[in-house]
């Protein structure tokens, strides 16, 4: 259960109070207001917190003193614009704070995107959880064959049935270990900040973490896309559905250029040109290496 019914009851009144504000309101981001989504066996993402809309793009844009709103239609093709030419200081104006609980393993990898502020629960004055990440049977995968980097095919019969047990029962025995170390009865009993140590990387931490809207679609660009390990992609996705919900113009124009566009280097133009006039190039005639060409043609034919 990601949220205890103290965490739910607590998120209710906060949504039962609204405050009358002059500042701009997203009216898509306010139903996402302190609402956990689930993400994972236990975890979750909320928004807490959350600054500027699309017309606040737009306002930073055109360094606007008032609303800076044309029109709706102006605005969504100025985003297109800045989206299109990497003019990206607009929408770092706009800024989300998130609650998140995730694996450890998980955190690790999210934390590498640097341009963001994050605060931790803190398991040296707190006690974890004893909350671990155990895959659904169907992405308990082998090792894929041709990527170092990634998953092949599910496990199926009696080897997922020993993997999902061995996850288990390592988690329990690691917390009850924990519990142990640090109980005063008895004993004097080991410090929280090294009792931890034992414990797996699937087990579950908070952070508060808020960034700006442009490192945002970068994370999402990196994460919620294919390459990316599933157990984090799965948290990008549940970002995705509120970023849309709060900037439809900007996230529209981001699912174009970043997410379902590509990058095309000088010597993949000069194929695409030479084949539109009739050519017909292949690998050797391209210049590429093998596994660029291959990614190429992936990327035109689809
Ligand atoms: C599929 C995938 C596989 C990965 N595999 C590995 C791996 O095997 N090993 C590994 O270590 N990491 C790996 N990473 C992590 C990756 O290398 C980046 O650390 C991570 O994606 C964060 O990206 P970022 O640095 O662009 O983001 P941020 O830290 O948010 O930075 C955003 C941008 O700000 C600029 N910036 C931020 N800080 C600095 C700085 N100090 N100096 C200069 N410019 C800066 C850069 O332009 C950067 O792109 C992987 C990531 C993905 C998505």
């Amino acid at each position: 259960m990601p949220l205890s019914p103290e965490q739910l009851a607590e998120i209710e009144a906060l949504r039962a109070s609204p405050q009358p504000t002059l500042r701009a309101v997203a009216p898509g981001m306010e139903k996402h207001l302190y609402t956990a989504q689930e993400v994972l066996d236990h975890g979750f993402v909320r928004v807490v917190d959350y600054m500027g809309d699309d017309a606040a793009i737009c306002q930073a844009a055109r360094v606007s003193y008032g609303k800076g709103t044309k029109s709706v239609q102006n605005d969504k093709g100025l985003i297109r614009y800045l989206m299109r030419h990497w003019h990206s200081t607009p929408f770092e104006m706009c800024e989300v704070k998130l609650h998140v609980k995730l694996p450890v393993f998980v955190a690790r990898q999210w934390i590498r995107h640097r341009t963001a502020n994050v605060n931790e629960y803190s398991a040296r004055y707190s006690i974890l959880d004893r909350e671990f990440y155990i895959p659904a049977p169907e992405h308990l995968a082998a090792q894929s064959v041709i990527n170092n980097q990634g998953r092949g095919e599910t496990l199926t019969g009696d080897e997922a049935a020993r993997v999902l047990e061995i996850l288990k029962s390592d988690a329990n025995r690691a917390y009850d270990n924990y519990e142990a170390m640090m109980s005063d009865e008895g004993q004097q009993g080991l410090a929280r900040e090294l009792a931890r140590m034992n414990l797996p990387s699937n087990i579950y931490t908070q952070w508060y973490w808020k960034v700006d809207l442009h490192n945002l679609f970068h994370f999402l660009r990196l994460r919620a896309d294919s390459h990316a390990q599933y157990e984090i992609r799965v948290y990008a996705d549940a970002i995705a559905k509120v970023v849309a919900d709060w900037v439809p113009a900007a996230f529209g124009a981001f699912e174009d250029y970043r997410m379902g566009g590509a990058n095309l280097s000088a010597q993949a133009l000069d194929v695409i040109r030479r084949r539109l006039k009739g050519e017909e190039v292949t690998q050797e005639t391209s210049g590429m290496a093998a596994r660029e060409w291959r990614e190429f043609v992936d990327m035109i034919e689809g």
